[in-house]
């Protein structure tokens, strides 16, 4: 087994790398402060500067505003993101859902949305979770109705991230009750800006706005907006979460905290001797980076099965399960061995700038988030292994 790369994605490496460091050096966060809105201007003027460059929608087709890049490049391009702690901010549009809309949607809706999105001019956000419906999506009560040529849209979603900064909205609605729950969704585009809609901030753990309940009051689009066939949409959800969590599940940014919180360990010392000097401590770390080696390896798969024109299933569950678990433990254990340095936000003592603070509190969230973790164990053993279900 190769796991070398060639020369020339060797240079395209370096090639972002380079980018990173001109665009983005590190500690670019510090200088904005906790401003939320200097934060976010930042982010989308990030995302823009890739798109300038067609790395946005990296592995899209060039006709479509991509680069064309094999799927190992988006491989290194994301590894180099996580390494340099490049900006974060998840682009939905181009992560699922204009992969979607170039599946299922019209010619038109392919000229109108998804160039846009890779030109970084359109934020998406996700209605699909709600109240009642969030591992059991098909139970969705939001109804989406034809009234004439407009769609008539009541009901209420949750947890929508991005919802307060988007653009469109890629939503799931009922659209025939009477159908068995799998059998009556359908998929829709919302301009977030109907009125109608409310968006309701929810403030999370570690003290971030990214997600909102969003309220739906007779909000009335296009007959067009429909995006695939009538009530197939549940079909287009499904083959979307596999898109969903490969994006997700990507190891980069765990492992350059296993090797920043190594090397705060062999910096700080205790009692004239460095942390990293402690066995517990050594074995911790030791063990962290053999599960960074392995969730890599679960990444490079995805990438290989993709590159031979595979659709990624029960292996998109495996790296998002083993990912998000996994940068669980990398903040539990920094947390743990670095005592306050590690508990603090701000601050002369906050290591690493008080990241492993925030980490430990938003990890929480990797779990559920795209798909909880029994959810991925279900689908790994159901459709991986073929057990009952
Ligand atoms: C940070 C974050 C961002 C999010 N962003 C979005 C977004 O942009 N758009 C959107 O639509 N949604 C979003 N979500 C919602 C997310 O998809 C749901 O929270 C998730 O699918 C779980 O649904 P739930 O919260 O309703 O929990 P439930 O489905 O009620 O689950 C509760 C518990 O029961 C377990 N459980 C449920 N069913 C089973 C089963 N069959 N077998 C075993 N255990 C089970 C779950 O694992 C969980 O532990 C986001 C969530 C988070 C945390």
């Amino acid at each position: 087994m190769d796991f070398h790369f060639s020369p020339e994605e060797e240079a395209f490496r370096q090639e972002v790398r380079d980018f990173i460091r001109t665009e983005a050096p590190e500690g670019w966060r510090d200088g904005l402060g906790n401003d939320p809105a200097r934060i976010w201007q930042f982010e989308r003027e990030w995302q823009r500067k890739l798109a300038a460059r067609r790395w946005l929608a990296l592995a899209w087709p060039k006709e479509l505003g991509g680069y064309g890049a094999t799927y190992m490049e988006q491989l290194i391009f994301n590894e180099e993101m996580g390494r340099n702690r490049a900006p974060s901010f998840v682009n939905m549009g181009v992560a699922w859902v204009a992969p979607s809309i170039m599946l299922y949607g019209s010619y038109e809706q392919k000229q109108r949305y998804v160039r846009r999105i890779a030109e970084g001019e359109d934020i998406w956000c996700t209605l699909y979770s709600e109240p009642g419906a969030g591992s059991d999506l098909a139970s969705l009560q939001t109804r989406a109705e034809l009234d004439g040529d407009e769609w008539v849209i009541n009901g209420q979603k949750i947890w929508t991230t991005y919802a307060h900064l988007s653009d469109h909205g890629w939503l799931a609605a009922r659209t025939d009750p009477t159908a068995p729950k799998h059998r009556g969704i359908s998929t829709f585009v919302v301009p977030m800006r109907t009125p109608g809609i409310t968006v309701q901030p929810l403030v999370n753990m570690a003290d971030g706005h990214e997600f909102n309940e969003v309220f739906f009051e007779d909000v009335r689009i296009p007959r067009e907006n429909l995006v695939g066939e009538l009530n197939r949409g549940w079909y287009h959800v499904a083959v979307g979460f596999g898109f969903e969590r490969t994006s997700i599940g990507n190891p980069a940014g765990a492992r350059r905290a296993v090797q920043d919180l190594a090397e705060i360990c062999r910096r700080t010392m205790v009692n004239g001797r460095p942390l990293a000097a402690r066995p517990e401590v050594r074995m911790k770390i030791a063990d962290l980076w053999t599960q960074i080696e392995v969730a890599t390896v679960l990444a490079y798969r995805v990438a290989s099965l993709q590159t031979a024109g595979k659709v990624p299933d029960a292996e998109a569950s495996e790296i998002k399960l083993f990912a998000m678990e996994l940068n669980q433990r990398v903040s539990n254990a920094a947390v743990g061995i670095l005592g306050l340095g590690g508990q603090v936000r701000s601050g002369p003592v906050a290591a690493r700038g008080g990241d492993f603070s925030y980490m430990y509190l938003r990890s929480v969230a990797n779990t559920i988030e795209g798909g909880t973790s029994e959810i991925m164990r279900n689908i790994i053993a159901t459709r991986g292994l073929g057990l009952p279900r």
